[in-house]
């Protein structure tokens, strides 16, 4: 189905990809996503299931034809697999793909309904193989219950990429055998650099680690040949002659990304983020509530497409460790 009113923003970028997340609690506490005593928004605030659904179908009708569910932790919202069957319903008719990201705990007990409902692929959040290392990075012991929710979504079909944030002296001397682990189970790899976004106990400078630096390395273990490759995402993929598989590099500080920019986020409260690295917002749960909502949600779309700016200006070093924004990645949805 085409829209006879696509997304298009004021630098022609048609957007098409909607980041959705569902809630911005976790059952986790990674040290660079969020502080241990986590200040969660009001659960009142947070859109109901219906609210959710009635909102995707909307962007669905604005052109929006990949959705990601994401959070904070998805699956800790307990409506969630609703959520993704309602969606599922509108693959073939408007949306192209459904998908979510996730960090495993709870997919174990998921995964094949998450299949059922019409999901091809995920992304699951996995830093470390190492149980102790898993532990103290994500403050809880969970990763046998990771590794449990990725072999279920194998086994139920799904296509698997994993997400991992490249930590220096953290995961740093993991990462070749991390991109083998992957490979020799037939899933893709992304690294990503940590993002200076929300609050967290440590100053994240101490751990960031540039891509380019773990690039050089790991071509002493494997040949990288860059791949044509593209999701519609940020990621630069190569391919690794050694495992056979493909290994994606996300620079958001290193390398601007914004040129191609199709996507939007929203909060489980309704704030639509035109930006992950920007202020910009717009509150479309207002406009769900309002007399009108069809027409309200319409004419918030349009701002959006007003606002969203050029490029984001995320710095790591900023003086004193103050992060770039306040908001966390989970609040937005990474
Ligand atoms: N809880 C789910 C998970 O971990 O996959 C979904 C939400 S999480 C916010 C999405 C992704 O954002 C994860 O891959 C996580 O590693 C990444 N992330 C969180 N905070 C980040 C930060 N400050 N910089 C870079 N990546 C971050
Ligand atoms: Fe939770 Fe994902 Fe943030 Fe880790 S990265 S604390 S799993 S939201």
């Amino acid at each position: 189905m085409s829209t006879s009113r696509p997304l298009l923003d004021q630098f022609a970028r048609r957007i098409t990809y909607l980041r959705l997340s569902v809630t911005d609690r976790c059952d986790l506490r990674c040290g660079y996503c969020m502080p241990e005593r986590m200040s969660f928004l009001p659960k009142a605030e947070v859109l109901s299931l219906e609210e959710l659904h009635r909102m995707a179908l909307g962007f669905i009708d604005r052109g929006i034809t990949k959705i990601r569910l994401t959070g904070g932790e998805p699956l800790v919202r307990r409506d969630m697999i609703e959520l993704v069957r309602a969606l599922g319903r509108k693959l073939g008719d408007g949306l192209e793909e459904l998908t979510l990201t996730t960090n495993a705990t709870q997919l174990a007990a998921h995964a094949d309904d998450i299949a059922a409902a019409g999901v091809r692929r995920i992304n699951i959040s996995l830093d470390t193989l190492d149980r102790d290392s898993f532990a103290r990075l994500a403050r809880r012991d969970l990763l046998p219950q990771v590794l449990e929710g990725i072999a279920a979504a194998q086994a139920a079909g799904l296509r698997v990429k994993l997400n991992t944030v490249a930590l220096k002296g953290i995961n740093e001397d993991e990462i070749p055998a991390l991109v083998e682990w992957a490979h020799g189970k037939g899933m893709d790899l992304t690294l990503i650099e940590v993002m200076p976004l929300g609050e967290v106990e440590e100053d994240r400078f101490d751990h960031y680690l540039p891509l380019s630096e773990v690039r050089s390395k790991l071509e002493g273990d494997f040949t990288l040949t860059p791949s044509d490759h593209r999701t519609g995402g940020p990621a630069r993929y190569f391919d690794v002659a050694e495992t056979g598989g493909r290994l994606g590099l996300i620079t958001p500080l290193t390398n601007n990304f914004c040129e191609g920019c199709n996507r939007i986020r929203v909060t489980a409260t309704g704030q639509l983020y035109p930006c992950l690295g920007g202020g910009e917002r717009v509150d479309l749960r207002a406009a769900l509530r309002s007399a009108d909502p069809e027409a309200a949600l319409d004419a918030a779309l349009d701002m959006a497409m007003r606002i969203k700016p050029e490029r984001h200006h995320f710095r790591i070093d900023a003086p004193g460790g103050a992060p770039a924004l306040a908001r966390h990645m989970s609040t937005t949805g990474g």
